[in-house]
């Protein structure tokens, strides 16, 4: 399964209140967070500082669509904002979070996060962090040898990146009468794909990981070819149901293509143990005080 999708749906920062709770667009909450995230509160004359706060502009080039992206830091409003989703448990609106935290700091005016793909949009919310907070990342990590804690630190511009080269479908080959194409995800698919019902509160955390590996690797799916022709637009419940029938062998070669179309920073840090010397690769966990 992709780790930075697993990383983005750890993200501490997106437990946010329930999606109901906040953005019914008449509560007193949704106001205020408006007239906060506007500006709309500000004083009437123009104050001198006004012309020198929000000043701050970076840009990027996406690794995916190789698109220019002009953004600012996140701002305290914009994380006040986010912090109204922080006892948020919903996968999907975590992200749905995330969303809004993106789309709000880019500043180009043709930025659509529905139209990003999955692994640029990850791309751009570590950019806006290290633009945000640094480009040093703390965290605890635990060593799968002897069980030791330790502090490592990270520098997110040293980690390479790895570049979309060909945005086309891959074709994945199950047996000689099964043909996969997998298409690369953008945000829009996920969403038409991956909706909050999917994670019921009654669903332990194991439950939860499972589901969201099952669907994102059906999301992943664009047709499916077999002797009696080609599927098209085939619906979600059914995509499930493929990647739940078929084989586990088969299941493991449709996996490894699918993490292979990822790109972006590569998240994988190798680390040595302090304490016994082990040598391990630990996955950058963007979860822990990634903005706060
Ligand atoms: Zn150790």
């Amino acid at each position: 399964m992709s780790h930075s999708l697993t990383v983005i749906m750890k993200l501490n920062l997106l437990k946010l209140v329930e999606h109901n709770k906040i953005y019914p667009k008449d509560s007193i909450v949704y106001f205020y967070i408006k007239k906060n995230v506007k500006g709309e509160n500000m004083s009437e004359n123009k104050l001198k500082f006004y012309d020198f706060v929000n000043v701050y502009e970076f840009t990027c080039e996406l690794p995916g669509s190789k698109k220019t992206v002009q953004f600012k830091p996140v701002t305290t409003a914009q994380i006040k904002r986010l912090l109204t989703y922080e006892n948020e448990t919903n996968y999907v609106i975590q992200e749905q979070a995330l969303d809004d935290l993106i789309s709000s700091t880019v500043l180009s005016d043709d930025f659509d996060i529905n139209e990003q793909y999955i692994y640029d949009r990850m791309f751009l919310l570590i950019e806006i962090r290290k633009k945000t907070k640094g480009e040093v990342l703390e965290f605890q990590i635990t060593c799968p040898e002897c069980n030791s804690q330790s502090l490592n630190r990270v520098n997110l511009d040293n980690l390479e990146i790895k570049q979309l080269e060909d945005n086309s479908n891959r074709i994945v080959e199950l047996g000689d009468k099964i043909k996969v194409h997998l298409r690369h995800m953008k945000r829009k698919h996920q969403k038409e794909d991956i909706k909050p019902q999917l994670f019921s509160k009654r669903m332990t955390d194991t439950q939860q990981a499972y589901m969201f590996q099952v669907a994102f690797h059906a999301c992943a799916i664009d047709k499916i070819e077999t002797p009696n022709g080609i599927d098209e637009n085939i619906p979600m419940k059914d995509r499930v149901f493929f990647i739940e029938q078929i084989p586990m062998g088969y299941m493991e070669v449709l996996k490894e293509e699918i993490d292979n179309m990822s790109f972006g920073w590569k998240l994988q840090n190798k680390v040595k143990c302090n304490h016994c010397s082990f040598n391990f690769v630990e996955e950058i966990p963007i979860q822990q005080n990634f903005f706060s």
